[in-house]
């Protein structure tokens, strides 16, 4: 199954205004380093040319700050790069955000992570791992279930209540195709799960 990479399946309600104003550091680095990975990019001959991966870290501010859409070219990200989302209805498929630019369209999976546990600080979606992963038997969402819907929602939630997911803090979304997420009570400890995975697979 394949679907098209950066187009926004939920209805979004955008507020333009400034940038976060939560301390992103550690989130750039991260970005920087997962687009050295190519993790995060943007190539011509991919997705029709549409960016892939994004990141996001839990805020007292809203609900979490996520990557802008259309920001994976960039090697490094600057603050307005990121997007304060508010509110999150994933039933209605709703997603609330404000800033300079609109949010990665895969937003409403971020909030569906966030949602599992309050520990959860960070979300990583990357593109690179997927088929190793798939190989590897680690955990996944069925072909059938596409990322950002009401039954990705229960997929994940399912695996995470089981406890196959919430110990490995990776998900493989075989309906997603490329689509990796891992997670994290940290920045640091989500980008070490992604990292031990690319190790592995080279
Ligand atoms: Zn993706």
């Amino acid at each position: 199954m394949t679907e098209q990479e950066g187009v926004i399946k939920y209805r979004l309600d955008f507020e333009p205004g400034p940038p976060p104003g939560e301390d992103l550091e550690h989130l750039k680095v991260c970005r920087a380093i997962l687009h050295g990975l190519d993790m995060i990019g943007q190539h011509p001959d991919r997705y029709d040319g549409y960016g892939y991966g994004n990141l996001s870290q839990r805020t007292e501010d809203g609900l979490f700050v996520i990557s802008a859409s259309q920001s994976g070219h960039l090697e490094t990200l600057e603050q307005r790069h990121f997007t304060q989302v508010l509110e999150a209805d994933i039933a209605a498929n709703r997603l609330r955000a404000r800033g300079v630019l609109p949010p990665s369209s895969e937003a409403l999976t971020h909030a569906m992570i966030y949602r599992l546990d309050p520990a959860i600080a960070c979300v990583l979606h990357e593109h690179r791992l997927w088929r190793y992963g798939l190989n590897a038997g680690l955990p996944r969402t069925a072909a059938t279930v596409a990322y950002g819907t009401p039954q990705m929602a229960r997929a994940v939630e399912q695996g995470f209540r089981s406890g196959q997911l919430s110990g490995k803090r990776i998900l493989f979304m075989a309906g997603h195709e490329d689509g990796v997420i891992a997670f994290g009570d940290s920045i640091s400890s989500a980008l070490g799960v992604l990292l031990h995975h690319w190790v592995a697979s080279r």
